[in-house]
C-alpha cells in the first residue's frame, strides 16, 4: 500500500465541468499518487504523478499540458473520474 503523507481534497481554478472526486497521496521525493473515485462504481484507481505537476494543473493548467506523460485513458479520469471499465461501458459499446 502507499505510504500516505497527506491527502488532500483536488479541485482546479479552470471551469471545467468537473464529475471527478480526485485525491491527492503525498509521496516522498516529489512524486505524488492521484486517487480517482470512479463516480458510477465507487472503484478506486490511482494514478502516479509529479507533485509540481499538481499544483501546475491546480493553478490552472489544463489536464493534457501538466500531466502529457499520462495516457489518454489516464488524463480522462482526471477529467470524468470514471474508471476504465465504466468508461467503456459508457462510450465504446458496439
Ligand atoms: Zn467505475
Amino acid at each position: 500500500m502507499y505510504s500516505v503523507n497527506k491527502i488532500i481534497l483536488l479541485t482546479n481554478e479552470r471551469k471545467e465541468k468537473r464529475m471527478a472526486e480526485l485525491y491527492e497521496i503525498e509521496q516522498k521525493g516529489g512524486e505524488s499518487t492521484i486517487a480517482s473515485v470512479c463516480p458510477k462504481c465507487k472503484k478506486v484507481s490511482y494514478i502516479e504523478v509529479k507533485s509540481k505537476d499538481i499544483l501546475w494543473w491546480k493553478n490552472g493548467a489544463m489536464v493534457q499540458t501538466a500531466f502529457s506523460y499520462l495516457s489518454a485513458d489516464q488524463r480522462e479520469m482526471l477529467l470524468s473520474g470514471l474508471c476504465t471499465e465504466c468508461w467503456n461501458k459508457l462510450f465504446k459499446e458496439d
